[in-house]
């Protein structure tokens, strides 16, 4: 099993609606898929692909979020200062006396717990929301809403992709394809570290390339394979031809263009999703950059599972 996330740092670029176009070609070419919707503030994948509001879906079924966060029993701890050094978060903190892990940053990566020489720091179990799994015609999706006053979406991004991937793994998925937030905080992080393709869209003009360059400076903090797209390649081709040729002279893949579709960004301006439409100009360009997409992960060494 591999995953692919759609990065773009810029909103509005149509991550979204790529997702959704992978996701039927993906399925139409015979592969088992899941999705992960990790824009907790928008799951709009799961409104366009459920076809419905995601709280009227007969079929949800939902599941409490929980993450095993790190905390220390400052009893115990001697302020030697260990767990600071390792934690790549920044979730510890400094008093006089002991150190303490900031709940709100910690991402429950356990890195610190081994490194503690007076075994005070332990794992505590803590609700962050409720995880939805919705059927959708190319697979289930899985989202997440947040608990009410729970702040940090990076958590609960984690918790929905290990479901996910649990899921994946259980019955033998090929792909899970993830449609993660814009921006590059801790929530984009969260939903791009290990992928084995992070599918990095831009749109052109100035703002899309200073995107393109926030989504790869994102990528290889994250340390994922990245490969780039450009949607709304029709709106200019001049502009186009400038992100290609940034791509080209940082040496990263670069597989295809995608057009703008007025009538696929009219579909997505509904407030209740209406199924992901079978053609369409968008729907059509989308086969060659998947199979451009299954060729890189197929070569790559890093995998999944
Ligand atoms: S569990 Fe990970 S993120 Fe949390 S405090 Fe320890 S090292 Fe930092
Ligand atoms: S490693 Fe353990 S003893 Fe040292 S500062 Fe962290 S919690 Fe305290």
């Amino acid at each position: 099993m591999k995953q692919i996330a759609v990065l773009s740092a810029k909103g509005g670029t149509g991550k979204t609606a790529l997702v959704a176009a992978l996701a039927q070609a993906a399925s139409r070419a015979g592969n088992n898929i899941a999705l992960v919707d990790a824009d907790a503030q928008g799951a709009e994948l799961s409104i366009l692909l459920s076809g419905e509001t995601p709280n009227q879906d007969a079929e949800e079924v939902a599941m409490e979020a929980k993450l095993a966060l790190a905390t220390i029993d400052s009893a115990l701890c001697n302020a030697c200062g260990l767990c600071r050094e390792v934690c790549r978060f920044n979730a510890v903190v400094a008093d006089a006396e002991a150190h303490h892990i900031l709940p709100w940053a910690c991402c429950g990566c356990a890195a610190c717990l081994p490194e503690c020489p007076q075994q005070a720091i332990h794992e505590q179990s803590t609700r962050l929301g409720t995880l939805r799994q919705i059927r959708t015609p190319y697979g289930p999706l899985f989202s997440a809403l947040l608990e009410p006053g729970q702040e940090n979406t990076g958590q609960v991004i984690t918790a929905t992709r290990q479901r996910a991937a649990r899921f994946a793994v259980e019955n033998c998925l090929d792909y899970i394809l993830i449609d993660g937030p814009a921006g590059t905080g801790r929530a984009a992080i969260a939903a791009y570290v290990g992928v084995d393709l992070a599918l990095l869209v831009a749109e052109p003009g100035p703002a899309g390339m200073a995107g393109l360059e926030r989504a790869l400076k994102l990528a290889s903090l994250v340390a994922a394979p990245a490969a780039v797209v450009v949607n709304k390649a029709t709106l200019s081709e001049e502009e186009t031809e400038k992100l290609v040729d940034a791509v080209a002279l940082r040496d990263i893949p670069f597989l295809g263009t995608l057009p703008f579709d007025e009538a696929l960004a009219q579909a997505m301006r509904q407030p209740q999703g209406l199924g992901f439409p079978p053609s369409g100009a968008f729907v059509d360009a989308i086969a060659p950059i998947w199979q451009a997409c299954s060729r890189r992960l197929a070569e790559s060494p890093r995998a999944s599972s």
